[in-house]
């Protein structure tokens, strides 16, 4: 071993009298940064960081500006205007290919997430549902037909779309579902029912509805204009604020034959559409837990007691070390998961591991954030207590902490905790 301390910019390894731990070519100085203490950055292409910086800028100059105020209000005024802007990004249905969306790959996706999360949940939400839930699920389950007509207008940001697996009376267990899809003698369907709980509802141009039918669970594509269909507004949420969640009411809709998704029967095909929308907030809840990270760094090092910034307090520093250290891995966790899926080598198991994980995690670093910034911690001039409450939906949403415990508790033992 060396008798000197490294200088803290040499590179481990890079230590000429360590004998079998020899750098390649020369050693470059490598300084810490605390917004990047792994050098995750160093995991990104050029394309990479480039979708990340223009997601970045876009949430920095469209969303940050007036967010709490639109939290406050418990709106998301101008979402048409702010979807048509994000499908000009290429930011919805992302990662599919063909029908006017980006083709991006799964890192570049979750990368967008994250900085859209970073800005607020609400904006990571409309973007997930309508490019993970409603495009993902007429892009992987639809007729050619379906995809010409829908696709092209959703990625463009112009029709905005919802999907509506959850009823009042079925959440985790979606198999017992009561909406129902009767088949007419003339091949029409007829919906009736009630979903509850559905973002962009409200306001959605389209709706992926999934029913009971005599043959199975089967998804329909609902314009909702027809007759029969109307979404009220749920108001009074304290979490999702900046976010339109609605009750769906289907009051004998009736559809074409061809409005079913002909390639999904049964629960398989919603599940599906739900692991792609996981994964994207595997990314994405690290996105918030950044923003309240760097809100509680950076007030640790201005807010003084006793004397001296809070940040020089063992205490707060080891608050800030810990939270740090779940971040950045969840960060790796994310990448991780998302090159296993570019390598269409990605299991739903370990999506499950990745949401359980990251949201778990990102919850308590903005509890421990908002600690840090003491009574300002509540005030929605910082943006900590609006992440952590916002993330008390994302617990719920897309499988609740319980659910993906069983997912990997029977992948675990192979032994199904579900019955
Ligand atoms: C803001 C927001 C937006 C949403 N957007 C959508 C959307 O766009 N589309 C959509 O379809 N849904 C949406 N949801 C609904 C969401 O997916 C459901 O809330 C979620 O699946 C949980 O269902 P639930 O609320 O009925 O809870 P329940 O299923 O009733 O669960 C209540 C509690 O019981 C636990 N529990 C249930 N079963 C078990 C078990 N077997 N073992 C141990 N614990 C168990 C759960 O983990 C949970 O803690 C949204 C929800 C929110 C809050």
């Amino acid at each position: 071993m060396s008798a000197t301390p490294a200088s803290p910019d040499q590179p481990v390894g890079a230590d000429q009298s360590v004998g079998s731990v020899q750098p390649v070519g020369p050693a470059k100085p490598v300084a810490f940064d605390p917004h990047d203490p792994l050098g995750l950055d160093d995991l990104l292409t050029d394309e990479d960081r480039a979708v990340r910086a223009t997601m970045r800028q876009w949430a920095a100059d469209r969303v940050l500006p007036y967010v709490a105020e639109w939290y406050e209000r418990g709106e998301l005024p101008g979402i048409r205007e702010l979807a048509r802007e994000l499908g000009s990004l290429g930011a919805l249905g992302m990662s599919l290919t063909g029908y006017g969306c980006a083709g991006a790959s799964a890192v570049q996706y979750g990368l967008a997430c994250l900085e859209l999360e970073a800005a607020d949940s609400g904006v990571r939400s409309l973007v997930s549902v309508q490019g993970s839930l409603a495009m993902y699920a007429i892009h992987r389950f639809g007729s050619e037909e379906q995809k010409q007509r829908w696709l092209p207008p959703m990625a463009a940001g112009e029709t905005i779309g919802c999907f509506a697996l959850t009823e009042p009376d079925h959440g985790s267990d979606p198999a017992g579902m009561r909406t129902y899809a009767k088949r007419e003698a003339g091949g029409d369907w007829v919906l009736t029912g009630r979903k509850m709980w559905i973002t962009n509802g409200s306001v959605a141009g389209v709706a992926v509805v999934w029913a009971r039918t005599d043959e199975g669970i089967r998804g329909f594509v609902v314009p909702t204009d027809r007759p029969g269909f109307s979404a009220p507004e749920i108001k009074h949420k304290w979490s999702l604020r900046a976010s339109v969640t609605s009750e769906l009411v289907l009051d004998g809709v009736r559809l074409p034959a061809d409005a079913v998704l002909p390639e999904a029967v049964g629960l398989r095909g919603p599940l599906g559409c739900l692991t792609h929308a996981r994964y994207g907030i595997i990314w994405g809840a690290m996105g918030a837990a950044r923003a309240s990270f760097e809100a509680a760094l950076d007030y640790a090092r201005t807010r003084e007691q006793f004397g001296r910034p809070i940040g020089g307090f063992q205490l707060t520093q080891a608050k800030l070390a810990d939270m740090a250290v779940e971040l950045h891995k969840g960060i790796l966790l994310a990448h991780h998961l998302g090159t296993r899926m570019d390598a269409g080598r990605l299991r739903p198991e370990q999506v499950s591991f990745g949401k359980l994980n990251n949201v778990r995690e990102a919850i308590e670093i903005c509890r421990t954030a908002r600690t840090i910034l003491g009574a300002n911690g509540i005030s929605l001039e910082y943006p900590v207590m609006r992440h952590a409450t916002n993330l008390e939906s994302v617990l719920t949403y897309e499988g609740t902490v319980e659910m993906h415990q069983l997912v990997l508790g029977k992948a675990l033992t192979g032994i199904d905790a579900f019955r």
